[in-house]
C-alpha cells in the first residue's frame, strides 16, 4: 500500500487510498510501576509522489514531506526512564515538543485521526505506522482509556517490525541471537546505514518508523543490503535536511511549549527554573534520602510519598 503512495499504483485501489493519510504513531510509559505513559509521539506522511516522479536519492523526495509531533503529559513528565538506552524526552530532534494534560493529550488525538476533508464529509481514511505498534495502541487504551481504532477512521495498520521481517541479513542476526523475537528500531537504522541519534523518546522514534517504512517499501529488501551512500550523498545528510525542515515547524496548537517538569510553571523550562520548592512529605519524613532531597521538589511530584521509589531520587536537578 505505501508503494502506491510512492508512485507505484496499485492496480486495482480504491478511490478511498488517494485520499488517505499516513499517521505514525509512538507511545513511552514510565519504566517503574505503574508505568504511566509520559510521552505521545505522532508523526505525518504527506508525501504522496506522482507515477513517474523520481523519489529522489534515498526516497528524499518522500521523506522530506515528514512530519512530526512530541506530547509530554505533564502528571507524569518528571518521571524519567534511568535504564540503559533511555531516552532524553527533552531532545527532540524533529520539530517542538508540547506539555499537555491527559483531557488536551485525548483531544489532539482525536483531532489527529478523525480528520474531514469539509465538514460534515466522510472520516480521512488514515493508514496507520508503528514499531511494534499492537504494544502502543494498547498503551493508549489502558493508560488514558483512549482506543484509537474506535475513531474508525483507520483503515491499514502497517508494522516495521513485520516489514522488516522479510529482509534476508536482518533475520540471520536475530537468529545469532541479537534479539530473540523483534528487530528493533536501532537494527532497522543501522541496516541503512541512519546514524541513530536521540532515541528511545517518541517524537524522534515515530519519525524514525516513517522513515524506515518508507525506505522498506521502496527497496525491494530481499535482495540488496542497502548502500548507505548513493549518488554521492550519505543518508546522513537526507534525515540531517528532514531535521531542519522538521524543526522549523510550528508545534502541535495544543498545551504549552514552555512548561516545567520541576514546579508546573508555564513560560519556562526546568532548567530555567528558579522556584523555591519544599515537599511536606520528604521534610518530616524519617528517611534521610528523603530529607536530603525534601527541599528539591514539590509534594505533587514526590516519588517517596507515592512509594515510587524504584529510581531513588525524583528528577530534581
Ligand atoms: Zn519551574
Ligand atoms: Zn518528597
Amino acid at each position: 500500500i505505501l508503494r502506491h503512495f510512492l508512485g507505484f499504483l496499485l492496480p486495482d485501489a480504491p478511490s478511498l487510498l488517494n485520499s488517505a493519510i499516513v499517521l505514525g504513531l509512538d507511545t513511552v510509559r514510565w519504566e517503574n510501576k505503574p508505568h504511566p505513559i509520559t510521552e505521545i509521539g505522532i508523526a505525518e506522511w504527506d508525501g504522496f509522489i506522482n507515477p513517474g516522479k523520481d523519489v529522489g536519492t534515498h526516497c528524499e523526495n518522500a521523506l522530506i514531506n515528514i512530519r512530526a509531533a512530541h506530547m509530554r503529559l505533564k502528571l507524569h513528565a518528571h518521571l524519567l526512564n534511568k535504564q540503559a538506552g533511555a531516552g532524553d524526552p527533552e531532545n527532540f530532534i524533529f520539530g517542538k515538543t508540547v506539555f499537555v494534560d491527559e483531557d488536551t493529550a485525548k483531544q489532539a488525538l482525536a483531532v489527529v485521526f478523525k480528520r474531514r476533508d469539509f465538514e460534515n464529509g466522510p472520516l480521512v481514511p488514515v493508514i496507520l505506522i508503528g514499531h511494534g505498534i499492537a504494544a502502543d495502541i494498547a498503551n493508549l487504551k489502558e493508560t488514558l482509556g483512549v482506543d484509537v481504532l474506535a475513531y474508525h477512521s483507520i483503515v491499514k495498520i502497517i508494522d516495521t517490525q513485520a516489514l522488516a521481517s522479510t529482509i534476508p541479513s536482518l533475520s540471520y542476526s536475530r537468529t545469532a541471537g541479537h534479539n530473540a523475537t523483534t528487530i528493533s528500531l536501532q537494527m532497522l537504522l543501522a541496516h541503512f546505514g541512519i546514524p541513530i541519534e536521540a532515541f528511545n523518546t517518541a517524537g524522534n522514534d515515530v519519525t524514525y518508523t516513517l522513515i524506515l517504512a518508507i525506505l522498506l517499501c521502496y527497496n525491494d529488501q530481499s535482495t540488496a543490503v542497502p548502500r548507505p551512500t548513493q549518488n554521492n550523498v550519505h543518508i546522513s545528510t537526507v534525515i540531517r535536511n528532514l531535521k531542519t525542515v522538521c524543526s522549523e515547524q510550528e508545534a502541535l496548537p495544543f498545551g504549552d511549549e514552555k512548561w516545567c517538569t520541576r514546579c508546573s510553571g508555564v513560560g519556562h523550562f526546568r532548567k530555567e527554573c528558579r522556584t523555591d520548592l519544599s515537599c511536606e512529605y520528604c521534610v518530616t519524613s524519617s528517611s534521610p534520602k528523603a530529607q536530603q532531597t525534601a527541599y528539591t521538589h514539590m509534594v505533587e511530584k514526590c516519588l517517596f510519598k507515592a512509594n515510587l521509589v524504584g529510581s531513588p531520587r525524583p528528577n530534581s536537578e
